[in-house]
């Protein structure tokens, strides 16, 4: 029940209204029984300063930042790491009230190590790991940051549009990652070569999302290599073609509920210090998915 007591988070974006994260959130405020509510902000991208000045201002202890505004976000934080700097783009504010009034924001990017503790979950470590992305945007780019930071051994990063994984691969290079990296075209052929020298797949573009629910970056007519654990960030849907077609082989699949819950669960433990049940999260999350499969609503934007 909400009352004066109640303690605000949310998250910002814009569209907003297809969120699992209020629905995730809240689930794990009910089972701890805590009295916060996370509630969704649509942010429209002319008014993102007022929107901060308004958290502010109405004693919000916290905000995710979902598109368009992760970068949008950086100037209006007070205090940022050096990481999340480098990185330039936050997907977590935490606001620090005192009894003067006066409230400093952190900033954090709980995306990145989120999706290394998906993998974590499902007892994957990616030290020491060939890893293959499919994908150059900005979903691609936080999951190779994070796999630099995990010690994976080699990342190819393969995109439909080659120069924009060429500029990222550059941009990591710049920020002195240890982990090999290469950039090439989405070929079937080169998808087909690469993954088999890889141990970890991942898909980080939308193909296989929503309505497009029957595409896959993997062509139908080739199996996938069963040495594979293939790792899809689409959640809608969960099973999607791709992971249809890893299971057929036996190769391991992870769905994108992982870096969803990932990163919402360390955002959490931002806010309260408490790390939240993620199966619960996980429970909430489904439950909301197939409820908008019955209503047909699956759209799905970045993150959470
Ligand atoms: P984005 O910045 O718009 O990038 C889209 C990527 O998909 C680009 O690499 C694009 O290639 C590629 N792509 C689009 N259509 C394609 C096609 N028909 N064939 C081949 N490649 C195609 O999007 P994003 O924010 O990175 O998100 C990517 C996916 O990750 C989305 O499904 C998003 O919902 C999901 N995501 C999930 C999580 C999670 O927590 N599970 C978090 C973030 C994002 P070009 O560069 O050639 O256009």
């Amino acid at each position: 029940m909400i009352d004066g007591q109640t303690q605000l988070v949310g998250v910002m974006g814009w569209p907003i209204a297809h969120s699992l994260s209020p629905a995730m959130h809240n689930a794990a405020f009910d089972a701890l029984g805590m009295n916060w509510c996370y509630i969704p902000l649509p942010v429209h991208p002319t008014q993102v300063a007022a929107a901060i000045a308004g958290l502010r201002a109405l004693g919000f202890r916290g905000c995710n930042v979902t598109v368009p505004h992760k970068e949008a976000v950086i100037p209006y934080i007070d205090r940022l790491p050096p990481h999340v700097a480098r990185f330039g783009a936050a997907n977590t504010l935490v606001l620090h009230h005192d009894e003067r009034g006066q409230c400093m924001i952190s900033g954090e990017n709980t995306d990145v190590q989120g999706f290394v503790h998906a993998l974590e979950q499902s007892s994957v470590d990616p030290r020491g790991r060939r890893v293959l992305v499919v994908g150059a945007g900005g979903a691609a780019r936080g999951v190779i940051y994070g796999l630099c930071q995990a010690g994976a051994a080699s990342v190819v990063v393969l995109n439909r549009t080659p120069e924009r994984a060429g500029a990222l691969i550059a941009d990591l290079q710049a920020q002195a990652c240890d982990t090999a990296l290469r950039a090439d075209a989405l070929t079937a052929h080169g998808l087909e070569r690469y993954a088999d020298e890889a141990e970890l797949m991942i898909n980080a573009t939308t193909v296989g999302m929503w309505p497009r629910a029957d595409a896959s970056v993997w062509p139908d007519d080739r199996p996938l290599p069963r040495h594979l654990v293939v790792c899809d960030l689409v959640y809608r849907p969960l099973e999607t073609r791709l992971l249809q077609q890893a299971r057929a082989v036996g190769a391991v699949p992870i769905d994108g509920l992982g870096m969803l819950i990932g990163q919402g669960a360390l955002s959490f433990q931002m806010w309260t210090g408490i790390w939240p049940p993620e199966a619960v999260m996980r429970a909430a999350c489904e439950l909301a998915l197939a409820g908008r499969r019955e209503n047909g609503q699956g759209t799905q934007e970045g993150g959470n």
